[in-house]
């Protein structure tokens, strides 16, 4: 069994106004992220939302040092990005679609989603969204390290980091085991 985990495809991580964007290329993955969700959504395959979640000027927080505030909850800046959103209002309460805060960049990390995979008898994990050598990478080592399968798909994920990106679509090869596709 095999699941999708859409990861932080937001207003501040995509749009030109947002905090923390990846700018155009978070922008032109937008239609092979999409079409690559809807096909997990109607395969009857299930989709992870992972969206990051942060208080405001939280100081216990790590990121709060190391980037501009962003995805704070109750803001504009968590909500999906582009045609995302609304597709994603309009499946997200079928039974194989599931929308899930994170406080970190791994999806993992101190969440219920591995138990969520298991629960459904998955084996092997999808990862499309942003930043490629971030959050996708953080959710592929703990995949990794929790005997997952992994594939990512390269024309669904991006970074406002060019040799970032490059560098993480190696190391999801060469050092995770991932197809890269
Ligand atoms: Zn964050």
């Amino acid at each position: 069994m095999k699941a999708l985990i859409n990861i932080d495809y937001t207003v501040d991580f995509v749009a030109d106004t947002g905090s923390l964007t990846c700018g155009a290329p978070g922008q032109a993955i937008h239609d092979a992220l999409l079409a690559l969700t809807k096909s997990f959504v109607e395969a009857g395959d299930f989709v992870v939302f992972a969206i990051d979640r942060h208080a405001q000027d939280d100081p216990y927080h790590p990121e709060t040092a190391l980037f501009p505030p962003h995805n704070i909850e109750g803001t504009e800046g968590r909500a999906l990005y582009g045609e995302l959103a609304a597709y994603h209002a309009s499946v997200k309460h079928a039974p194989n679609v599931h929308t899930m805060d994170k406080s970190r960049y791994s999806a993992f990390h101190g969440t219920d989603l591995e138990i969520k995979l298991r629960e459904r008898g998955i084996t092997e994990v999808h990862l499309v969204g942003v930043c490629t050598d971030i959050c996708v990478l953080h959710t592929a080592v703990d995949a990794y390290n929790r005997g997952f399968k992994i594939v990512v798909h390269q024309n669904a994920v991006a970074s406002f980091d060019a040799a970032g990106h490059a560098w993480a679509l190696g190391h999801f090869q060469n050092v995770l085991g991932a197809q890269v596709v």
